[in-house]
């Protein structure tokens, strides 16, 4: 437990400059109160059974509150505060009962302000291990020793609280960079194709094809869902990735018709490999969903009709959707997502951390999985703060009681780290590409659809992966 002393000595404010400079270059302090950290002292006031919950980041001389949870503060004076006690104490402070200690001069402020008995805070660090900011929860009456557990979920949230900071400095980085990607092939001849009248030929002429990655329990190496990935087989071009037709589609309307047809496609490929295997059925079948998929009026009752008329059980089905799709429309998102859940049909979050991640969307939308992505799980072995980053989100996951997934595995270094960090399920080429449904049946004979083990793959032992 730690112990809280007043240190007032001069070395407190070592660093200091540094420490406001790091807070400054996270633009933190240049925005109004933020809803999407709602999410963080909104679980910390249920969890805690908290009075009120601060998530403030601190200046030079005032204490800016980002999030608040019951009696609403905007900003308070630095002076004497408990971010103070933070600092001296470099971590987390827990003061159980404010009325054993009548000569608690120094957060008479903050303490008098919110009446309260009782306060425990956890430091919001930035990659570097400098305090940001603080999570405080405080309550009425005097609570008594924080189990270690507790305090530990307190840091929990705090950590989210610090990976929301990051996963916004790298959102701008990617953005950034894919603006720059994108400039010069807008101006190339490139983007002519494909025009809309190839795309409506390439339906009419049934040249897509859905081809099938597979989704596994990292403990085990089960093959537990599929995720289905559309491929344009094209009669000149050969075989053409998503990624250069689905933003044409998406463009001109005709991602509906296509999106129709994978749905359709993948929902009789299930009852394929139910057919081919009536004991064990097919393992859950994920379809990604546009934005403008996702934004269709009827969408549910769409899904519902194909399911009835394929004979496919909805718990046989996926849909994986980006923060982005729901952003437009949050409201109308919320309603779609639970007529979908209210079906049977497992939700999923594709590509977390890329979008205009919202803890606070998260925490009310029935998401049954959280699939982290690859760009994160990519840099995870690089040092300590990507790996941070992959390890709160899984925490995250944990906290708002979903599954996490993690996209994009390719070494077993990932693999061996993603383990160790709770993530329960992955998917990524270490496993196998995405493949056509004839090489899914072959492995989905396999014994307990266990995949082989990569590191023997490395060894050389085995060769089977097409
Ligand atoms: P996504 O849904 O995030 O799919 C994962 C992408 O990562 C796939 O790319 C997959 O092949 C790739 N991937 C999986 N494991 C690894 C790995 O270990 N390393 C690397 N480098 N890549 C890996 P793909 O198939 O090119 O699909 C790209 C995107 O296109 C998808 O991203 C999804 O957003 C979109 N997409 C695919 N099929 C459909 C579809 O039927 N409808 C819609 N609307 N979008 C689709
Ligand atoms: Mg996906
Ligand atoms: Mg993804």
């Amino acid at each position: 437990m730690p112990q809280v002393e007043l240190l007032t000595g001069e070395n407190k404010w070592q660093n200091e400059d540094a420490r406001v400079a790091a807070l400054v270059a996270t633009g933190i302090l240049d925005t109004p109160p933020e809803p999407s950290y709602d999410a963080i002292t909104r679980l910390a006031a249920e969890y805690f059974k908290a009075d009120t919950v601060l998530l403030c980041f601190v200046d030079q001389s005032r204490v800016w509150i980002k999030s608040y949870w019951g009696e609403a503060v905007r900003e308070l004076p630095r002076k004497d505060s408990i971010f103070d006690m933070m600092l001296a104490e470099n971590g987390s402070v827990v003061v159980p009962d404010l009325t054993e200690r009548p000569k608690f001069d120094g957060q008479r402020l903050m303490i008098r302000r919110l009446e309260v008995a009782s306060f425990a805070a956890a430091p919001v660090r930035c990659a570097d291990g400098k305090i940001l900011g603080e999570l405080v929860i405080f309550t009425c009456e005097p609570r008594g020793v924080m189990a270690a557990d507790q305090l530990h979920m307190l840091e929990s949230l705090a950590d989210i609280a610090a990976s929301q900071l990051e996963l916004r400095r790298l959102r701008k980085a990617f953005h950034k960079r894919r603006v720059r990607r994108s400039h010069p092939i807008s101006h190339s001849v490139t983007e002519i194709w494909p025009r809309r009248s190839d795309l409506r030929q390439a339906l009419e002429e049934h040249q897509f094809v859905l081809y099938y990655q597979p989704e596994v329990e990292l403990a085990t190496r089960r093959v537990v869902g599929l995720e289905a990935l559309i491929r344009w087989q094209h009669p000149e071009r050969g075989l053409i990735p998503p990624m250069d037709f689905i933003p044409a589609a998406e463009e001109t309307g005709l991602i509906l018709p296509i999106g129709d047809w994978g749905l359709s496609e993948a929902c009789n490929q299930i009852q394929q490999w139910c057919s081919e295997d009536p004991e064990r059925g097919a393992p859950r079948v994920c379809v990604n969903l546009s934005a403008r998929q996702f934004a269709r009026e009827g969408l549910a009752d769409h899904v519902e009709a194909l399911l009835r008329q394929s004979g496919v059980s909805s718990r046989s089905l996926g849909l994986e959707m980006t923060e982005s799709s729901l952003i437009p429309d949050p409201r109308t998102a919320l309603e779609v997502l639970s007529s979908l859940r209210r079906l049977g049909i497992s939700l999923l979050l594709d590509d977390f951390g890329t979008g205009y991640s919202s803890l606070n969307h998260l925490h009310s939308l029935p998401f049954d999985v959280l699939k982290i992505d690859r760009s994160f799980v990519m840099r995870m072995t690089e040092g300590e703060q990507p790996l941070q980053i992959v390890r709160t989100i899984v925490e995250l996951a944990r906290v708002l009681g979903m599954e996490v997934l993690a996209e994009g595995i390719e070494t077993c270094d990932q693999y061996n780290l993603l383990r160790q960090l709770g993530c329960r399920l992955g998917q990524g080429y270490l496993f196998s590409k995405p493949v056509p449904a004839e090489t899914i049946s072959r492995m989905l004979r396999l014994p307990g659809r266990i995949l082989p083990d990569p590191e023997a793959k490395i060894d050389g032992s085995n060769q089977k992966n097409s």
